[in-house]
């Protein structure tokens, strides 16, 4: 267990890596692959679209390949990389939680939450986290490793699977939304998770062809990593977790504001807006009576306005060992009514799965 404050930036040097994976590869890097594997590039293609498109993974769908080549590239490109431990489901089965194993026994956890309109996953880039923020039930446990590009594509994918099945309740359906706000720091894994939203936002056959404005990047303000971020160029959603308006405070409840400050992480967040045109989202988890005050709200509702920002209070969720709970009803309302006195707009997330310990900061994926 890490020590208050202490932060955790790389992941301690693996003894060996994921197997390689189809949803590692950029699409040139897939044809070469197939083609070292004595086969005409053009089934990187029909591959990928089984994969992407047709969620499939079983060669014996894969009818437009001769059986020898279906045998060869499955086993070469399309390796178990995850084995399902459990799902546990509340809210009727549209909130549904999965355990899974990885090739290391490594455990991680994915959570799908169907509404009417949209289908959201809530995806890991992390086994852990190293980001250690208190209120966190991730943050207290450590990082353990960094997940592969595959591993994150998979939950996804997983997730995909199901739906097309009809396995959750509402009829067949596809994954519309995609939040990196499982476990781990996001910008922390920045080449494996960049090349996940690649993945998942490369129109098919190369990859699920999700609008990556559906996507959402959440971060504790990894500042160099926000910039490079924007740099990419691919509009997906910014999510900061902010939690307090100074540093005072942010200091204990984010600890790498002791690296980036509540003025660096907001310019990153404004670069990114510039660059990106794309609405930041500022995640606030409101504790009671830690963040809670009117005077934060107020600060808060300062150093937003006049940018293209939008304020999600999370209602704090419980977690192990923690003696904070969520703001009072009052509370909550009265900082809706100041930070909208500042023209800047407010809404509370509607927490799914706390019945299971799938809601924000409580992902721990153990086995018992
Ligand atoms: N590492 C990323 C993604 C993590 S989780 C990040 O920190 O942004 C997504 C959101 O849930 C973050 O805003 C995180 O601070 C918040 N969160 C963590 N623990 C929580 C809790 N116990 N209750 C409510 N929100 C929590």
């Amino acid at each position: 267990m890490p020590k208050p404050g202490e932060l955790t930036f790389t992941a301690p040097p693996r003894r060996s890596k994921p197997p390689r994976h189809l949803a590692d590869l950029t699409p040139a890097e897939r044809r070469e692959a197939v083609a070292e594997l004595g086969e005409k590039p053009f089934r990187a293609a029909q591959l990928s679209k089984h994969y992407f498109g047709h969620l499939s993974d079983d060669p014996e769908q894969w009818t437009d390949m001769p059986a020898a080549s279906r045998a060869k590239l499955a086993e070469a490109l399309l390796p178990a990389l995850m084995t399902s431990v459990r799902d546990i489901s509340c809210d009727d089965g549209a909130t549904r939680k999965s355990l899974w194993k990885l090739f290391d026994g490594t455990l991680v956890e994915a959570v799908l939450m169907r509404y009417p309109d949209r289908v959201t996953m809530c995806v890991s880039s992390q086994a852990g986290c190293g980001m250690n923020c208190p209120f966190c039930a991730t943050g207290q446990a450590g990082l353990t490793r960094n997940l592969s590009t595959g591993e994150i594509v998979e939950q996804v994918l997983a997730g995909a699977r199901a739906l097309a099945r009809g396995e959750v309740p509402g009829g067949p359906g596809r994954v519309s939304n995609i939040v990196f706000m499982g476990m781990g720091e996001p910008l922390a894994n920045y080449k494996a998770v960049v090349g996940a939203v690649r993945r998942l936002t490369d129109p098919g056959p190369d990859g699920l062809g999700i609008s990556a404005r559906s996507v959402t990047m959440s971060t504790v303000g990894l500042v160099p990593a926000m910039y490079k971020l924007a740099d990419e160029r691919i509009p997906v959603t910014l999510a900061l977790s902010l939690h307090a308006p100074d540093d005072d405070l942010r200091n204990t409840l984010v600890p790498v504001n002791t690296r980036w400050d509540v003025r660096e992480v907001l310019d990153a967040a404004w670069h990114y807006e510039g660059v990106t045109g794309r609405r930041v989202s500022i995640e606030y988890a409101l504790i009671k009576d830690i963040n809670d005050h009117g005077w934060r709200a107020d600060l808060l509702g300062r150093r937003l306005k006049n940018h293209n920002a939008h304020v999600n209070l999370i209602p704090l969720n419980p977690t192990p060992g923690s003696k904070w709970t969520a703001s009072t009803a009052e509370r909550q309302e009265e900082f809706v009514r100041l930070l909208t006195k500042h023209g800047v707009p407010v809404t509370v997330r509607d927490t799914r799965g706390r019945d299971i310990d799938g809601a924000c900061g409580q992902l721990a994926a153990a086995e018992v």
